[in-house]
């Protein structure tokens, strides 16, 4: 450049300065001429440098280029309109497995099969024809490694400056990234569309911004109706505030909530759903997104409420049942230990419930247990409740109250609303209930205790006669413990050899003779000493013992009296029968087979009954009392007078005597009606050709009057007293020796 500078300097150096500065004329001349040669030289050396400068620029820039283009991570290239490559990139010679050189001048034919190379054609073509670039998508393996690649292909027309087609530009881009991407992003909206569970999103302003298919079919409102509106994943007007609130503290401080919602369709059902709520964070923890995900489980709530149902109510009466029931009482105890009040407990059992049952058949029966419910809880107060625990057994839990007696008042409309009759269909029947209260906190702290005690009171009002109500007292828990007792000790009596017989003499007003005896059962438990037939007879009647321990006094009865008989040609024997006895069927044929094994005149045996087996009657008792009528066993009417006495039994079964209850006897010398009512008896039989007995004679003065109405047998202390069997061997023996 300096070289340059100074060759210019010296050849614009102009003549005049030249012949101011040399002023030798040859040398100027000299000057002069190297002047007009330089000229020349530096004008060409010049010039030569210029072109060759520019022709560097231009070289590099080429090679620029051609470098930018082999850098390109796509694919270029250049064909003529025929489809014969001109150019071509280092990825594009990849793609073919070839050099530039070698592939310029070939076709796509020369590179692929033929069917691809039409299509590539097909595309260039297209292009060409439309003038405008067109974008293909092609699959392409390429030839170095083999990997494939999907190409995102644009082919423009190439034209020259006149506007002339001259052929195709291509570029290809891989796309198989993306594509992988778009398939995926592809499976999963379709994943999410077909999902069963509803999907909502929202975005950060809480606007809906998709919700799928499943959204639309649960909820029923389109996508159209929601994308756009505000996002509410809880219904706050079927949800407790308390929940809609607890979902938004959980999400804005960015955490999700999942839980069960009560929530609305479109048509106005409401329905449960398992909802998932949450916001979606971007990357720099912002929420991004608020995503719910709701499932219907109406179905499974559905059959849990009905699992709940089956588990804590009764299936007949809707009521409560003894597990919910229990729960309550748990928590009225509570209640009432914090307020200081009250609460009754109480039990309550139809009365002979069992004969609807058996006589109307069950249906009927769950009829009336039904109506019996609803009678109940409309005769409790408002939040008292009332339960089944099972059979015919009700409980009535009443809280709340600082007055005994006010639960007499619940009580008694209780009793009240089983006055009228219940209608079964075409039956009509009458229905009484006993009830048992037990009273927190006087009657016992806790569950267990206050049932018991309830369940105590309830078998108090049973044995007065039903219908009624009875509260728990210490008496009746003494009481109840000692027929427990009985009861457990009695079980054991026969084969421990407890029972034993005495035997009270009968004797022939007349005569004065013993005409006979009475069995009389007596207990001498080692565990309770001596237990009267009074207290006990009516708990083995209750528990069904009475069958086995009848038996037993039948057969000890037999087997002792049959020398009595042998003895004396007219002695009876007289055994008790109670009514449980002739719930067994086999009674007439025990009493047939021990006749005959004890060898004891069937006609000597008189067996006592009561009103009560008459009155009860039906075909079991009837045909039981034919067939020992038909065995020639007598019957005798016991306790005559103190029941209904109805002339119509007397005449309607095969009675053979009238035993007259000792309350009159007792009672006759000093009560005018009480002597009455004995004379009328003793017409009454003789009349009807009965013998008559009369019991519980212990003075002179009543063995007189008793006498002097024509009394044919008595009974009673002032002749003797219940005795061993020992005893009545040597009574007989005496009776004998005096006759004698
Ligand atoms: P019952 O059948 O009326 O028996 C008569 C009861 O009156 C007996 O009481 C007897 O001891 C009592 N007695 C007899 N004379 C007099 C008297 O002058 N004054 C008083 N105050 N009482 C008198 P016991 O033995 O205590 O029997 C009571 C009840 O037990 C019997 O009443 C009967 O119902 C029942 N019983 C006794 N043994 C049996 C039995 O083997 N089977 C059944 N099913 N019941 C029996
Ligand atoms: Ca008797
Ligand atoms: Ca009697």
């Amino acid at each position: 450049m300096i070289y340059g500078f100074f060759s210019l300097l010296w050849i614009f150096l102009s003549d005049a300065l030249l012949e101011m500065l040399v002023t030798d004329v040859k040398l100027l001349s000299f000057l002069q001429t190297i002047k007009g040669f330089g000229f020349v030289a530096i004008s060409t050396l010049l010039i030569f440098g210029l072109v060759s400068y520019y022709a560097k620029r231009m070289l590099a820039a080429q090679h620029h280029l051609r470098a930018l283009i082999d850098t390109l991570p796509d694919l270029v290239w250049l064909k003529d309109e025929r489809g014969i490559y001109l150019s071509c990139n280092r990825k594009f010679e990849r793609l073919f497995g070839a050099r530039e050189s070698e592939i310029i001048g070939k076709s796509d034919y020369d590179f692929v099969d033929a069917e691809l190379a039409d299509f590539f054609r097909k595309h260039d073509l297209i292009a060409m024809h439309a003038d405008r670039s067109s974008i293909n998508e092609e699959q392409l393996t390429f030839a170095d490694d083999g990997h494939t690649e999907i190409l995102e292909t644009i082919k423009t027309p190439m034209k020259d400056e006149a506007g002339k087609l001259i052929g195709i530009l291509g570029v290809g881009r891989d796309i198989t990234k993306r594509k992988q991407r778009e398939t995926e992003i592809k499976v999963l909206t379709q994943a999410v569309e077909q999902s069963p569970v509803a999907v909502i999103l929202a975005d950060p302003s809480r606007q809906v911004t998709f919700v799928n298919r499943a959204f639309e079919r649960i909820c029923g409102y389109g996508s159209a109706e929601v994308v756009g509106q505000r996002f509410e994943p809880v219904d706050s007007e079927l949800n407790s505030g308390e929940l809609v609130a607890e979902i938004w503290r959980s999400i804005s401080i960015g955490e999700p909530w999942q839980g069960e919602l009560r929530s609305r369709r479109k048509g106005g059902e409401q329905y449960w759903e398992y909802a998932y709520l949450s916001p979606v964070l971007g990357n720099s923890g912002e929420v991004s997104h608020y995503l719910a995900l709701k499932e219907d489980i109406s179905l499974r709530k559905q059959h849990e409420e009905r699992l709940h149902y089956q588990a804590y109510y009764d299936s007949l009466t809707a009521l409560p049942n003894r597990v919910l029931i229990m729960d309550r009482l748990q928590q009225l105890i509570r209640e009432a230990r914090r307020n200081d009040e009250y609460v009754a407990v109480m039990f309550l059992d139809l009365d002979d419930f069992k004969k609807v049952n058996d006589s109307l058949g069950h249906d009927v029966g769950d009829q009336a247990l039904v109506q019996a419910a609803s009678r109940l809880v409309g005769s409790v107060r408002e939040g008292d409740s009332v339960g089944r625990l099972g059979g015919d057994e009700f409980i009535v839990l009443a809280g709340h109250f600082s007055r005994k007696e006010s639960v007499q008042v619940v009580a008694e409309n209780i009793l009240e609303s089983f006055w009228d009759t219940f209608d079964l269909g075409s039956r009509q029947i009458m229905l009484t209930v006993s009830i048992g209260i037990a009273i927190y906190p006087f009657d016992g702290e806790s569950l267990s205790e206050l049932l018991k005690n309830a369940d105590t009171a309830m078998y108090l009002s049973k044995a007065q006669g039903r219908n009624r109500y009875s509260f728990f007292t210490e008496e009746l828990n003494l009481c109840i413990s000692r027929r427990l007792q009985i009861e457990e000790h009695l079980r054991a009596a026969i084969d421990n050899g407890e029972l034993s017989l005495d035997y009270q003499p009968q004797y022939d007003v007349k005569s004065r003779r013993i005409s006979g005896v009475e069995a009389l059962l007596r207990w001498n438990s080692t565990a309770l000493g001596q237990v009267g037939p009074d207290e006990f007879i009516p708990i083995a009647e209750q528990t069904g013992l009475i069958v086995p321990i009848g038996r037993f006094v039948l057969r000890q009865a037999l087997s002792q009296a049959v020398r009595w008989v042998a003895q004396e040609p007219l002695f009876k024997l007289a055994v008790n029968i109670s009514p449980a006895q002739f719930r067994d069927e086999g009674l007439a044929e025990f009493v047939r087979l021990e006749l005959d094994s004890s060898g004891f005149p069937a006609s000597r045996l008189e067996l006592e009954i009561t009103e009560g087996i008459l009155m009860r009657g039906g075909p079991l008792v009837e045909g039981t009392l034919a067939k020992l009528h038909e065995m020639g066993v007598c019957l005798s009417m016991d306790d005559f007078g103190t029941g209904y006495s109805s002339l119509s039994y007397l005449r309607r079964y095969p009675v053979d005597e009238l035993k007259i209850d000792r309350s009159f006897v007792q009672e006759m010398t000093v009560d005018q009606a009480d002597m009455e009512l004995v004379s009328a008896a003793i017409s009454l039989a003789r009349g009807l050709g009965l013998r008559v007995v009369a019991e519980g004679v212990e003075t002179q003065e009543q063995l007189d009057a008793l006498n002097e109405m024509e009394c044919g047998v008595v009974q009673g202390f002032l002749l003797s007293k219940p005795v061993s069997a020992d005893d009545i061997d040597a009574l007989l023996m005496r009776q004998e020796s005096t006759t004698a």
